[in-house]
Order: C-alpha cells, then structure tokens, then sequence
C-alpha cells in the first residue's frame, strides 16, 4: 500500500496540502455535504476521503426509492414518537427531496414519476380511514400536499399481487437509478473543483488550536474544519445514538411482469420496485433485527429465503423468476427517527443517522452541516 510519505511533490500539493475542509464519506451526505460547502466558500480547497474503491456503505446499494413516508409506517411512528418529531422529519424528507432535484435534475438521475403503493397484507389489521383523513389533512394543512394517500385495492389484482388486502397509493413518491444518482453527484464535485482519495480510511483524528489532525491507514493530513458523514460506521462518535442496520436486496434476472412503481409493505420493512424487466425486493430486517446490526456486508440466509418466499407467493405468484444479483447496505438507525446535525467541537462536524431515507434527506442533511462553519 502507497503510503502518504511516498507521494510525489505534485500528488502532496494536489490532495494533502493546505486543505480548509476535509469529508470522511462519499455517499450522498459525504458529497452533498462538498456541494453545499462549495456553494458557500467557492475558493476554499475541499476533499473527501472514502475507504472503499467505491462509496462502501448504503449510497450505491439503496433500492432508490423517492419515499417520504408510507401511512403504516406513519401510524406506527405517531404511536410511539412526538408528532412534532414525525412532521418535522417528514419536511426534511420533503425539502431533502426538492434540493436533490434541483442538483442533479430529474435525467441525472433517471426520476420516474411512477408513485408508490403501500400494501396492507392479509394478516395485519386494515387501516381506519378516519386515519387516512387525518394524515391528508395534515399534509394538506403543513406542506399543500393534497390527497397523499388514497385508497386504491384495484392495483392488487392490476399487478397480480397475492395475499394483500388492500393499497394505498401516493402520487408524490417516484424511483430513481441509484448508481446513475452517485454517478452524477461524483461528476458534479469534480465540476465543482472537490477532490477525492479514495480507498483510505480515516483511523482518527484530533483538534490542535484552528487545526484538525487526521490520521489514516496511508498517514496522517489535516484541515481546517472535518465533517464525519460515515453514517452506519459513526457509532464510534455516537455509542448511543445511533447503531449500524444492515439490509438485504435481490434482483431478479429480467422477466415478463406487469409491476410498474415503488411498493412498501408491512411499515416499510419490505420494499420492491420494478427496475425495467427486473424487480428488485429488499428489506425483512425485522426477522432477524441482532443478526443484521452489524457493519458486515453479508447475506442472511433466514432474511433472503423469505426475500424468496415473497417474491413467489406475494409479488410475482405463478411467474418463474430467477436471481440475477443479491447484495447488502449498511443504513444507521437509533433511538431517534431522525439525523444527528452537530458539531462534535468547534471544528468537527457530523451528519449521520439517515434511517432508510437517505435519499430524501440526504441533501438537506449536507446543507444544514455546511451551514455548520
Ligand atoms: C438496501 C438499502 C435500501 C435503501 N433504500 C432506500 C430508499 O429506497 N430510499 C431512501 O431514501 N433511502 C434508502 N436507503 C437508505 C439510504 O441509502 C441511506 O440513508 C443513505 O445512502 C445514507 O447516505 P450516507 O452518505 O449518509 O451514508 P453511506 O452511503 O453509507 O456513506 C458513508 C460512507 O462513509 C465511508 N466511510 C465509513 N467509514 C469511513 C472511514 N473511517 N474512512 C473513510 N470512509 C469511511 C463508507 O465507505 C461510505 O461510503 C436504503 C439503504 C439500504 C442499505
């Protein structure tokens, strides 16, 4: 492994030397949190630093959905959570959303206005409609959103579903190509001047007057100001407020189908979508929630036999599918359904805890910690 101490005078003065802000992460938060910095200090040299060869947590791994919240998983949360907390996370998600397109448009990232479709399966208990009103109401009354949910069973048989008992359908959500989103986001740093070192690993780090000390597997930099956006790989800073929470996707090879859309079910633990002649089915971390906080990118074999079950007696009953490709991202969750934006001291800054909605907040997240400095 090249070591820092081994680089030429031109690859010091390009990467290491005199940088004024230093982000450990390339996913979403790592480069939105670059863009908005460089939106604010348009001569001040930025860097990120990222472990993998590729951003190696959730951003390049996520199933791309546009979601800002299904009503199981809302009804779950008001039953347990603030509702202040609920609605204000829910205008991060929505705001998060708006900036995104704005940044990258909707070609950058390829945006399908398709809509989602909450699934009520057989076994759960059906939804009051006087809960329906209430969250239209509110979405209505806070964000001029009208009709977000409504009830549409017809998609069931339209989509040869099984085993549901009803729908809900949100014209507001959509689905993105996840890898074509980082692609565009990567061309927009490099546009705007942000450097990369890929596959090092920040180790440490510490505060020396108006500096901040790096440590890293290849040797040690420094900067001004660091921003951590390490999400799932930030419990170190944040033992109690957050954990790791692995999830698990399959794509199948490309088959006839008539699924056109995004689909959550059971509050949002099962999620699939359709990616051209392919489905995508991820989720089922509540069969196994010990096994899969963890920060290790393996399968699970009891969460993909029942990713399997799934796909053949609920989303594609009948139809013979085969996999083409099954992976695992790392998310963050807590003890709170909604990001940490702080600053761990005058010059250490932190954006984690995206939960499984990344997407939607991820731009606002990195706004709000560029606006830190
Ligand atoms: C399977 C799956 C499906 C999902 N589906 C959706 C969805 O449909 N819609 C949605 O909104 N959200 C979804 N999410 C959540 C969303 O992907 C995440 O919330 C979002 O990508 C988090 O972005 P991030 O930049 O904070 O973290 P990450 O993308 O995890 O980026 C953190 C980066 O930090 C790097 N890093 C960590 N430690 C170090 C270190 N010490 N030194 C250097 N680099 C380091 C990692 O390699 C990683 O690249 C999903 C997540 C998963 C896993």
């Amino acid at each position: 492994m090249l070591h820092f101490e081994q680089l030429s005078f031109w690859e010091h003065q390009q990467y290491l030397a005199h940088n004024t802000f230093v982000i450990v992460g390339a996913g979403l938060v790592g480069m939105s949190t670059a863009l908005s910095l460089r939106e604010r200090f348009p001569s001040e040299k930025i860097c990120i630093i990222e472990r993998g060869y590729l951003p190696t947590g959730a951003s390049t791994k996520n199933a791309g959905f546009t979601c800002f919240g299904s009503p199981t998983e809302l009804l779950d949360d008001l039953a347990h959570i603030p509702e202040q907390t609920i609605w204000d996370t829910i205008a991060l998600r929505l705001e998060g959303l708006r900036l995104l397109k704005e940044r990258v448009g909707e070609k950058g990232m390829n945006y399908q206005n398709c809509g989602s479709w909450d699934l009520i399966s057989a076994t759960e208990l059906p939804i009051d409609n006087a809960a329906i009103g209430y969250l239209n109401l509110e979405f209505e009354k806070r964000f001029g959103l009208q009709e977000v949910y409504r009830q549409d069973d017809q998609s069931i048989c339209k989509f040869g579903f099984k085993g549901f008992r009803s729908a809900y359908f949100n014209p507001y959500e959509g689905s993105i190509d996840t890898g074509l989103l980082i692609h565009t986001l990567y061309q927009k740093c490099i546009a705007a001047d942000i450097r990369f070192l890929f596959a090092t690993e920040v180790l440490s780090f510490e505060n020396d007057h108006n500096q901040v000390h790096i440590h890293t597997n290849r040797g040690d930099l420094s900067c001004a100001e660091l921003f951590l956006c390490t999400n799932g790989f930030a419990q170190p800073y944040f033992q109690n407020e957050m954990k790791p929470a692995r999830a698990q996707v399959v794509v199948t090879k490309p088959l006839a189908h008539q699924l056109r859309g995004t689909f959550h079910s059971e509050r949002g633990y099962y999620y699939f979508r359709d990616i051209g002649d392919r489905i995508l089915l991820g989720g089922g971390r509540h069969l196994d929630f010990e096994g899969e906080t963890t920060t290790k990118f393996e399968s699970n074999a009891l969460i993909h036999e029942a990713l399997l079950k799934k796909l053949s007696t609920e989303i594609l009953p009948g139809v013979p599918f085969e996999i083409e490709r099954a992976w695992s991202g790392i998310m963050c969750v807590g003890n709170e359904k909604k990001p940490i934006i702080k600053s761990l001291n005058k010059n250490v800054h932190a954006g984690v805890r995206m939960g499984g909605m990344g997407v939607a907040i991820g731009s606002a997240v990195g706004k709000a910690l560029s606006k830190l400095v």
